[in-house]
């Protein structure tokens, strides 16, 4: 059984959203129904060093000054930090996990949008990015960073685009963080839904070149394309189509022999989202992945 991480310590801030409480409810769907969670370590200030700026660190965790603490559009509050390190440190745990076991999924969000010197987007510390890096530092040759969540994935951008042996596939399907990235990375748009599960074949069919020596895959599997989704929808995007997707990067996982950390990402509950149909996609996406 693959390792499942999960600090409830995530929950311990004032800032009620998606990205702060969804983990809960994730853990304990899967534990209704028999998995078990692992409580993490939270990240600590030496890893976040390698990532982001002293300053922007130092602001996140003392509140000032104000702009930088708020960056990520949240305001700030003390336990801003412990909400934030206990998911990063899910990620690190998770990829520690998948390059021991082969596969591991973090009950936390990959906060993409979070860049070196400062938040944006809801993201403060970006755990893609982290975790990407400290599978490099435990020895992965290649890491693929395969980010389908909605919405870009920018900040991820600003930190590992100097990297060599990182590879950064992004597909969107909202505006928000439209950057450019530098080859080898990619950022694909999909505008009509048709063509949402074809694209995520070509991106995978394109990696397929590329495969050799890569041996780690992060992946933020985000559920916000979902066309109920207030934050990120395209009409036409079902939940069919979001458990698909996920089956066929699951499927070419294992065809490759790729060890895989992946994380919750996007999704937020709404009128044309409910919370239960949120939850179970995510659920499912946990089921799969970590599946013998
Ligand atoms: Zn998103």
């Amino acid at each position: 059984m693959a390792a499942i991480f999960f600090n409830p310590l995530t929950t311990q801030t004032s800032v009620a959203f998606d990205t702060t409480k969804k983990g809960s409810d994730v853990a304990r769907a899967l534990e209704q129904r028999g998995y078990q969670i692992t409580v993490p370590e939270p990240v600590t200030r030496a890893i976040l060093e390698r990532y982001h700026t002293a300053a922007y660190i130092s602001a996140i965790e003392t509140g000032e000054p104000q702009e930088l603490a708020e960056s990520q559009n949240f305001a700030w509050d003390p336990h801003t930090w412990t909400s934030v390190t206990a998911q990063c440190g899910a990620m690190v745990a998770a990829v520690h996990a998948a390059m021991r076991d082969g596969r591991a999924y973090a009950l936390a969000s990959g906060f993409h949008h979070a860049s070196r010197a400062r938040g944006g987007g809801f993201c403060t510390f970006n755990g893609v990015a982290i975790a990407a890096g400290e599978a490099l530092a435990a020895g992965a040759r290649h890491v693929f960073i395969l980010d389908f969540d909605a919405h870009g994935g920018g900040g991820t951008h600003d930190i590992i685009a100097g990297w060599e042996n990182v590879t950064h596939y992004d597909l969107t399907t909202a505006q928000y963080e439209s950057y450019t990235p530098n080859v080898p990375h990619r950022r694909v748009h999909v505008h009509t839904a048709t063509t949402y599960i074809p694209t995520v074949n070509a991106l995978l069919a394109d990696l397929d070149a590329l495969v050799e020596p890569a041996d780690v895959v992060i992946y933020n599997a985000g559920m916000d394309s979902y066309e109920g989704c207030d934050i990120g929808r395209l009409t036409g995007v079902t939940s069919d189509m979001l458990r698909t997707r996920d089956a066929l990067v699951d499927t070419w996982v294992r065809r490759h022999n790729l060890k895989i950390a992946a994380c919750l990402a996007g999704g937020y509950q709404g009128k044309n989202y409910p919370n239960e149909l949120l939850i179970q996609l995510h659920r499912e996406s946990v089921e799969r992945i970590c599946a013998d």
